[in-house]
């Protein structure tokens, strides 16, 4: 088809046809009884999706940086002390907001591309305390993937909450947070779990639950407010009509229909196959000679790839020859490095021919761009898994 293009970026990726055809659907009524049902069904769902049997999901609309900030309004108080586990962009944000509602915030950082270690994590915990730590599951900016099970553990031998932000993670890296003890996990609809741009989701476990019920501070945000949302979302998984401010009716039949699938192919399935198409994309970018900034394969992230220009090869001009092969990717965001990397996203529906494609194209660029390298290599490496 002319003028088609495959959209491979962290967000918005590419949307199954079912759920965009539920985007145009005729809307109705937010207390409308079809709706209540199949809303009251999207937060079941949900808690499927974050494995957390015993969570509350919140669904509002909004962006992901909502989702950070439905977090922080709600369980930061003045002068609580938070701990950032910093791995780029998103770990800088995430202070920011959290500074915002009145946090002392604390980081623990790493050079570009690594993540800090556990032991480094601890050191921080035992020299102060914490009301909460956050980490970046996948930190978008640079493809580092964050060791959610081993932070969450060692949140819980020192009575913090953990906090993580899955933007760019739920429904494709592994995450299971009554498992592991993820307090608070977060997202939005536009990336792994396949629902064009405008929900955040958040997903608080019990802990997180009673640490917002013992605030003494009134939240300072009125939107975000869970006092506000909690007795809605009650209302719809009850089957009861109810209001606080209009749901985005569209896009919740689109999660509806986005959610029954990704159950449907199963959580399990979903992060293996998250798995193999990281790796593939990580053999194919080797193959073509490229390096990546995640500093190994242990600390890269499977939902995208953040593969190093190689010497002489310009972002502007590569992205634009891989456009014109249809292939959209994205550019560097990490602002000391910006220049020297770009992104490709496979997360959500994304499967192997999407993928082929996508590393074709990357090819394409390439060579126009002058890089010299085996054509063919990078699509051969991606079929060899
Ligand atoms: N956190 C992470 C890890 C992200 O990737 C993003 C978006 N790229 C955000 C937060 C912010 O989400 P949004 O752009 O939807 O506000």
């Amino acid at each position: 088809m002319k003028g088609r293009t495959l959209l491979m970026i962290p967000g918005p990726i590419e949307f199954e046809p079912d759920v965009l055809q539920a985007m145009g659907a005729p809307t109705t009524s937010h207390v409308a009884a079809d709706f209540v049902e199949l809303f009251g069904r999207s937060l079941e769902r949900l808690r499927q999706v974050f494995l957390c049997p015993d969570g509350q999901p919140f669904v509002v609309a909004g962006s992901g940086t909502l989702a950070l900030e439905l977090a922080a309004a709600n369980l930061v108080e003045p002068g609580d002390r938070a701990l950032v586990v910093n791995t780029g962009y998103f770990g800088d944000r995430f202070a920011v907001v959290l500074e915002r509602f009145g946090a002392e915030v604390s980081q623990v950082r790493a050079p570009i591309g690594g993540r800090p270690t556990l032991d480094e994590v601890e050191a921080a915990l035992r020299a102060a305390p914490y009301k909460l730590m956050t980490a970046t599951h996948v930190d978008t900016s640079t493809g580092v993937l964050a060791d959610v099970p081993g932070l969450a553990a060692l949140a819980r031998r020192y009575g913090v909450l953990f906090v993580v932000d899955g933007v760019c993670s739920v429904a494709g890296e592994e995450l299971r947070m009554a498992d592991w003890a993820v307090d608070v996990a977060l997202t939005a609809s536009q990336k792994a779990i396949a629902v064009p741009p405008g929900l955040a989701l958040v997903m608080a476990g019990p802990r997180a639950m009673d640490a917002f019920h013992q605030r003494t501070h009134p939240v300072a945000s009125y939107y975000a407010d869970w006092g506000n949302w909690l007795p809605i979302m009650q209302a719809y998984e009850g089957r009861r009509p109810a209001y606080f401010a209009t749901p985005p009716v569209n896009l919740i039949y689109a999660l509806d229909v986005s959610l029954g699938q990704i159950l449907a192919e199963g959580m399990e399935a979903r992060f293996r196959r998250h798995r193999e198409l990281g790796a593939a994309c990580r053999r194919a970018i080797k193959a073509l000679g490229l390096g990546q900034v995640p500093l190994s394969d242990e600390v890269a992230a499977n939902t995208m790839t953040a593969p190093r220009y190689p010497a002489g090869v310009k972002g502007p001009e590569f992205l634009a020859k891989v456009r014109a092969a249809g292939v959209i990717l994205a550019s560097g965001l990490h602002p000391t490095i910006k220049d020297e990397y770009f992104r490709i996203g496979h997360m959500g529906p994304t499967n192997r021919g999407d993928l082929l494609a996508t590393v074709g194209a990357t090819e394409t660029g390439l060579a126009a761009c002058g890089h010299r390298f085996e054509r063919g290599a990078g699509v051969a490496a991606v079929m060899a898994g």
